[in-house]
């Protein structure tokens, strides 16, 4: 078998542990090794790409510089992630994946243009143009081009607008409000009809390097300008689809360098994205074509929280709260962003499990958009052992809150937030939320009357079935079961 078809085969072995990978991605109980077989994945593909024939190529010319090279930047890429991946906490995933998007975007612009340069000196001489469609095995050169200044566009934008993203997750001071410039529409339109023909003219002249600079340079400021404006509760469904265009980035990418494994995994991040982005559009009620064109989450807050708390929020002691839950026979915990804070996974279990030997019934009703990324609550509860069967859905746990005796809501603000069905001119408008207000009591757990990612006041805490309890979240759920197993 000659060299080549030893690499395929390999690339095929990364591709089918991809696939193989993301099914098991599918739930918490399998999705540990599914990222250990696509780890594997990863590393047969980078193995095998060092045995191509360019990289031989290059170190039958250069001598051993470019395998230098390449472990110097294997070993240190390696290391930054190691690095990041161990010191983030659980809370700073979301900016995490933002900025692991940026980079794959990132790197795609870098391959192009890279390519791009080298196809140029090899033409040196030669009609350039001929030479590229030589290159691509095309008649014309058209796979090549388009290629290469679609992933020059769509590599920007992923690299810049996550960098956006990154900052507002992250929280910093002049990324907190959104850029609401009635302008920003024009600006953009002006930015996409540049980008389009600039488009054409790297196709049409491949061999001008700086057009596709150019391009990128665009479109760098475009990813800037597309998700400044997003705001509010909006940023999962911005992380899903940026997470789609690094895939888009990635697969173009592979175009450019005739690569399959880097088209087939870029292609099933890009397709899983854009099913994430719509399964988050649902959730939010939001429509793709409003995500697209930014803007969202921008509404003006409606009333203030003195409107809406002054004089009606009751707190309770833990003594109270346990002695309601020493009469509930039905309980359903509902787990929200603080509870990731506050670590306060394993005093829920604990909590629910003393409630069990009583008899009581607990589930757990999980928001899709509850914490920080998507599925943040069933890793959460993954960890601490929560049998899965328990977690419910809220389309379906929904219709059970009238018949609901207790719902614990534990760090969780916009998600039970009754405005979204009452306030049509709340930022999180129309936005599906968990009924936890039908309950016959609510307890909510959190320090403070702060409120949640989406910054509006929840009525929920005023509301004449609620109690609050003002504490740390795991401190709170800890007194909870102490005074439980005394009671
Ligand atoms: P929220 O952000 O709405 O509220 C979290 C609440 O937790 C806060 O009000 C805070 O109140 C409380 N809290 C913080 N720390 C603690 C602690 N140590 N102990 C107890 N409580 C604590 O969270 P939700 O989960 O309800 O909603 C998620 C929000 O995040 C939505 O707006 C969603 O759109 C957005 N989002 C979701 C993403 C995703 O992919 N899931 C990604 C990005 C954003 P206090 O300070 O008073 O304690």
């Amino acid at each position: 078998m000659s060299s080549q078809a030893w690499i395929n085969l390999a690339y095929l072995v990364a591709s089918m542990l991809f696939i193989v990978a993301f099914k098991l991605m599918t739930g918490p109980r399998t999705a540990v090794r599914g990222n250990i077989l696509g780890s594997i994945g990863m590393a047969i593909a980078i193995l095998a790409a060092c045995f191509e024939k360019p990289v031989l190529d290059s170190i039958s010319t250069n001598g051993p510089w470019p395998i230098v090279l390449l472990t110097f930047g294997a070993i240190v890429g390696g290391v930054i992630g190691a690095i990041m991946a161990l010191r983030y906490p659980m809370t700073g995933m979301p900016q995490m994946v933002a900025l692991l998007n940026g980079f794959g975007g990132a790197a795609s612009v870098l391959v192009a243009g890279a390519e791009l340069a080298s196809a140029l000196t090899a033409s040196r001489g030669t009609d350039p143009v001929a030479q590229l469609s030589a290159q691509a095995n095309l008649s014309p050169w058209t796979q090549f081009a388009i290629a290469t200044a679609f992933t020059g566009f769509i590599g920007a934008v992923t690299f810049w607008g996550s960098l956006v993203a990154f900052a507002k997750l992250e929280e910093l001071a002049s990324f907190k409000k959104a850029w609401t410039d009635p302008r920003r529409h024009l600006i953009n339109l002006g930015l996409a009809i540049t980008l389009l023909l600039l488009f054409a003219a790297v196709c049409a002249n491949p061999h001008w390097t700086i057009l596709y600079w150019l391009l990128v340079a665009v479109a760098s400021v475009l990813g800037c300008t597309l998700t400044l404006p997003i705001g509010g509760a909006d940023m999962p469904v911005v992380i899903c689809l940026l997470n789609s265009y690094s895939g888009l980035a990635a697969a173009a990418a592979g175009f450019v360098i005739d690569n399959s494994v880097l088209v087939i995994a870029g292609s099933l991040v890009g397709a899983s994205g854009l099913i994430l982005t719509a399964i988050m559009c649902r959730a939010m009620n939001r429509s793709l074509v409003g995500v697209l064109f930014g803007g969202l989450g921008t509404t003006q807050v409606n009333s203030s929280s003195d409107d809406i708390y002054s004089g009606k929020v009751k707190s309770a002691s833990v003594e109270e709260i346990a002695m309601i839950l020493e009469g509930a026979s039905r309980v359903v915990i509902v787990p929200g962003y603080g509870l990731a804070v506050a670590q306060a996974q394993h005093a829920v279990r604990e909590l629910a499990t003393q409630l069990e030997k009583r008899g009581t019934t607990v589930e757990y009703a999980i928001h899709p958009v509850a914490g920080r990324m998507p599925g943040h609550m069933n890793v959460l509860l993954a960890e601490a052992d929560v049998p899965y069967e328990k977690l419910r859905e809220m389309d379906d746990i929904n219709p059970t809150f009238p018949e609901t005796d207790v719902a614990i809501v534990i760090g969780a603000n916009d998600v039970v937030n009754p405005a979204a069905r009452t306030d049509p001119k709340s930022p999180i408008a129309g936005m599906p939320i968990l009924d936890v207000d039908k309950a016959r009591t609510v307890i909510v757990i959190k320090r403070s009357l702060s409120p949640g990612f989406a910054g509006i006041p929840n009525p929920l805490f005023a509301a004449d079935n609620t109690l609050m309890y003002f504490a740390d979240g795991k401190k709170a759920v800890l007194d909870l079961v102490a005074a439980v197993q005394k009671g």
